[in-house]
């Protein structure tokens, strides 16, 4: 038993207080002194690349082509080191008139929220504990992590990384499942930072409302990815196929299905066959390969056969793979054509392998389409025309998008990412992942 798992409400407690009281000296702490922190957090990130493609291939054979996942936590370190002394100033802005005009001082300062606590998922799960650490930190928080007890060499890792760098006052690691979880969200956390499905989502936020914690909501959904007859076809095959498969699609931001226009759709599935078939062989990579991720466990495995078995029973046609292995928890890239927008793969995430191709006559009815369902975490669309892309844009609301490509704009420190509605509450990355760790404090100084 790890020691974090023998922890007894009573040490939790004690963690706690001393993180509450941890809080109150970083909420002083100067951008030289955070900057000087996460630079230490980046060596020791650096230095342990090797053991976390490891643990990867560990928990779910995620390949090592695949498992660059420290990388966007080094860029994000780098970025935020940059910017952070100007993020820290304070805002100075002008004073009416009525409360003093010139002869007062207005600004904004930013405080840190204060004690934190992060739940994070298992789909890339190194990443999606430490990356959103950076701004946590940055805005001079304490925080206590409960990574996934689903990929659990990648937890103990994460666990072994951070206690390299951090006292447990300020961050600490608690490993295990929902009941570690439940445990700690009875404790009074300022903001709660959660990664993961948004049935879970609501416990966490029903849990928050208790303390009145604020809350960043990264949460899942169905991001479809739109291909306007302008496109051009074999790029956008390449693109959708290289970041649905990926994982082995295990990936919050990527193509959940595919919404093509109904005169080109035989076209657009050609080129995504070929493709698939390029990439992974005509029979798929198989079950020896180290070159392809599997589901993450057995029960994520069998949910997602259910959803390829109940659409083949149901009128979809499979394009190109469908091979499935229970012991391995494989399941080949599978493209689907004929799909009924009234099944089960149609009504939740898929998460998994399968790409169904849906049609639509107009792009008009496309854009129905999307919103006559939940608001999704990305929105994709592929077209040569800009009028059309911008239109797809300007009539559906969504957590982000990319025109010509998928999922492109989480790399970016520069730009905001979260979700809309039920995929997500808040924005993370770059100056708005410190901004969502940060209490904007107004300060009036009157004569
Ligand atoms: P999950 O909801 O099962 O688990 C996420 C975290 O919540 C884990 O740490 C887990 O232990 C904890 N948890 C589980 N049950 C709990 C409970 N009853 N009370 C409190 N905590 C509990 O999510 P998952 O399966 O790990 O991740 C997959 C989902 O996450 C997908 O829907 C995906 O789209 C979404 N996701 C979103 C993003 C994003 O950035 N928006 C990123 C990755 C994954």
């Amino acid at each position: 038993m790890m020691e974090t798992q023998t922890l007894s409400k009573v040490d939790l407690a004690d963690v706690f207080q001393r993180q509450q009281r941890k809080a109150l000296q970083l909420k002083k702490s100067t951008a030289q002194e955070r900057i000087a922190r996460l630079l230490k957090f980046k060596e020791a990130v650096i230095a342990n690349i090797d053991n976390v493609y490891e643990a990867l291939y560990k928990d779910y054979k995620k390949p090592k082509e695949e498992a660059f996942e420290t990388d966007s936590v080094i860029v994000e370190i780098d970025f935020v080191t940059d910017h952070l002394e100007k993020w820290m100033n304070p805002q100075a802005v002008p004073t009416p008139e009525d409360l003093g005009g010139e002869a007062s001082v207005s600004k904004i300062i930013l405080e840190p929220k204060g004690v934190c606590l992060f739940l994070t998922p298992w789909n890339y799960p190194v990443l999606l504990t430490l990356r959103p650490l950076v701004s946590c930190l940055a805005a001079g928080n304490t925080v206590i992590i409960k990574p996934s007890e689903l990929t659990p060499h990648s937890s103990k890792l994460i666990k072994e990384i951070i206690e390299s760098v951090f006292p447990k006052d300020e961050v600490f690691v608690m490993e295990g499942g929902a009941d570690v979880a439940s445990e700690l969200l009875d404790l009074p956390f300022n903001h709660i930072f959660y990664t993961g499905g948004t049935r879970v989502g609501k416990i966490v936020m029903k849990a928050a409302a208790n303390h009145m914690a604020s809350v960043t909501m990264e949460l899942g959904g169905k991001c479809p990815s739109i291909i306007d007859d302008s496109a051009d076809f074999a790029d956008a095959a390449g693109k959708i196929v290289w970041t649905k498969f990926f994982n082995c699609g295990q990936t919050c931001i990527t193509t959940d299905y595919i919404l093509v226009s109904e005169n080109r759709k035989d076209e657009f599935i050609a080129h995504l066959k070929g493709t698939i078939e390029h990439m992974y062989g005509v029979d798929g990579p198989g079950i020896e390969s180290s070159k392809y991720a599997r589901l993450v466990n057995n029960n994520h495995y069998q949910r997602v056969k259910r959803l390829l078995d109940d659409a083949l029973e149901n009128g979809a046609t499979l394009v190109t793979g469908g091979k499935t292995n229970d012991e391995e928890n494989y399941i080949s890239p599978t493209l689907l054509d004929n799909v009924d927008p009234d099944l089960a793969i149609m009504k939740e995430e898929i998460f998994g392998p399968l790409l169904p191709v849906l049609t639509y006559k107009t792009l008009d009815d496309a854009i129905d389409f999307v919103n006559q369902r939940e608001r999704p975490l990305g929105l994709y669309v592929y077209s040569k025309d800009k009028v059309a892309a911008d239109k797809v844009i300007s009539s559906t609301t969504a957590g982000g998008s990319v025109i010509n490509h998928t999922f492109m704009h989480y790399m970016s420190p520069y730009l905001p990412f979260g979700g809309v509605g039920n995929s997500g509450i808040g924005r993370g990355n770059g100056y708005f992942g410190f901004m969502d760790f940060s209490n904007q404090r107004p300060v009036l100084e009157m004569p």
